[in-house]
């Protein structure tokens, strides 16, 4: 079977970047492969009385700065690689976010679209009634991801608590719930928006003023809708956008406020009739100042990578773009924003969540935005001066980061048990 693209990218990322920083043949082994994985079949039966099967995977990565983190992801062809190759990845975005946390990453293999929500938590529950000894504050804390959202977050919540025979839970379990189950206010929108501001910081540096900015996004989910929604509000031109099922372009600008009420009575954008159809592919090498990769893995390829047209290119997904391009787009002067910087807002608001829970407080949104705000920024500026001062790519400079970091944290905890 070949390998996914997703772990084959996290391990030639973190090959490249040990043999930069002459990393110790011990640390490179340990940092190859995930510390635990485990694969389960669930067979929860559903509510038409259907008995199925399902292949569920955790990866948890590193736990040398916390517990491991990272989203749950359902979609029909999630395999153990990619979930291992998303946990490497968590464990980067964790170090180099500045959270206390290591890296994790769970998988559904099934389509959660073709299912009902009732059937979907079923699911949900099932999964969490069987991984419950690998899942908790001080091991393993899932979130979001791929196909899964906030009202999961909260049946998983409530599984927990129910099996412990409790109201609460001591600790937090899960981030990305509702704010009634002890979610944190501006969760949901956190990653978009940490998208958002790592762009902003791009084109302060780079001289591109926002408001002429024509912005594409691939992927119409939680990451793309935000980012695409606040881009709008700033003053940005979206000319396109897409989901699944196809795109919509207009030059002039696409109504987003009107597009998100549309996709919630039709369910998919490529009907939207204020503009004109533009398939996915199409949509990644259209002229545009900048382009959001929003939705899965591995769509900027050898095979597009010459012909993007962007300035800036801020990988809302993970793993979006593949080595080969990666090194086209550098030598092309794509401005790249790696996924381990850009995406990061979600999991720095997740540790919001996480303390918030711990402590029994509410913060603001207000407080978090501010909060969320500032890391993005600081923590752009500190890759971004890494990668000035030793003549590095931006990913290339936050993979340095980050891998250092984590062997500090591996070296001061010492080499016994
Ligand atoms: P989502 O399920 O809410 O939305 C995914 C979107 O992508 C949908 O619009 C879907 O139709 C579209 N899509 C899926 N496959 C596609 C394809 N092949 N071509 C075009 N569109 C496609 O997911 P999300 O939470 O927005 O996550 C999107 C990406 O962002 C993923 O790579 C995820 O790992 C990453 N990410 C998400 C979070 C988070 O907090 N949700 C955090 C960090 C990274």
């Amino acid at each position: 079977m070949q390998q996914s693209e997703i772990l084959t990218s996290a391990l030639f990322n973190l090959k490249k970047t040990a043999e930069r920083i002459n990393l110790k043949d011990c640390f490179f082994e340990r940092l190859s492969s995930p510390k635990e994985e485990f694969k389960i079949t669930l067979n929860p039966t559903l509510s038409s009385g259907r008995a199925i099967h399902i292949k569920a995977f955790i990866s948890l990565h590193n736990d040398a700065l916390g517990p491991s983190k990272g989203g749950i992801r359902m979609t029909p062809n999630v395999c153990i690689d990619d979930v291992v190759g998303l946990s490497m990845e968590m464990t980067w975005k964790t170090a180099l976010i500045g959270v206390p946390f290591g890296g994790g990453k769970s998988g559904l293999c099934i389509d959660p679209t073709n299912i009902t929500s009732a059937d979907k938590e079923i699911i949900l529950r099932s999964f969490i009634r069987g991984v419950k000894r690998h899942v908790g504050p001080e091991v393993y804390i899932p979130a979001p991801d791929m196909g899964t959202n906030e009202e999961d977050m909260g049946h998983i919540r409530d599984c927990i608590s129910y099996s412990n025979g409790t109201s609460i839970t001591s600790g937090c379990y899960v981030t990305g719930k509702p704010i009634l189950l002890g979610g944190i206010i501006g969760r949901r929108e956190a990653t978009g928006k940490g998208v958002v501001y790592t762009i902003l910081a791009a084109c302060e540096k780079l001289g591109i003023n926002l408001q002429d900015c024509r912005v594409a996004v691939q992927g119409f989910g939680n990451v793309g809708s935000v980012a695409a929604a606040q881009l709008a509000q700033l003053g940005s031109r979206v000319i396109a956008v897409s989901d699944i099922t196809g795109g919509i372009r207009n030059d002039l600008g696409l109504n987003i406020e009107n597009l998100i009420k549309h996709l919630k009575i039709s369910g998919k954008i490529s009907d939207f009739k204020d503009g004109e159809p533009i398939s996915n592919s199409d949509l990644l090498t259209l002229d545009c100042d900048v382009l959001i990769p929003a939705a899965s893995q591995s769509q900027i390829t050898e095979y597009n990578a010459e012909k993007i047209k962007a300035k800036v290119v801020a990988e809302g997904a993970n793993s979006p773009t593949s080595p080969d391009a990666d090194s086209i787009l550098n030598k092309k002067g794509v401005f790249v924003i790696p996924d381990i910087l850009c995406n990061a807002g979600g999991v720095f608001v997740s540790y919001l969540e996480y303390t918030q829970e711990t402590q029994r407080e509410q913060m603001t949104l207000q407080e978090v935005e501010l909060r969320l705000n500032n890391r993005m920024k600081e923590r752009f500026i500190d890759v971004y001066k890494y990668s000035q001062n030793h003549t590095l790519s931006m990913r290339d400079a936050a993979m340095e980061i980050a891998v250092i970091k984590v062997t500090e944290a591996l070296t001061a905890r010492g080499y016994l048990p």
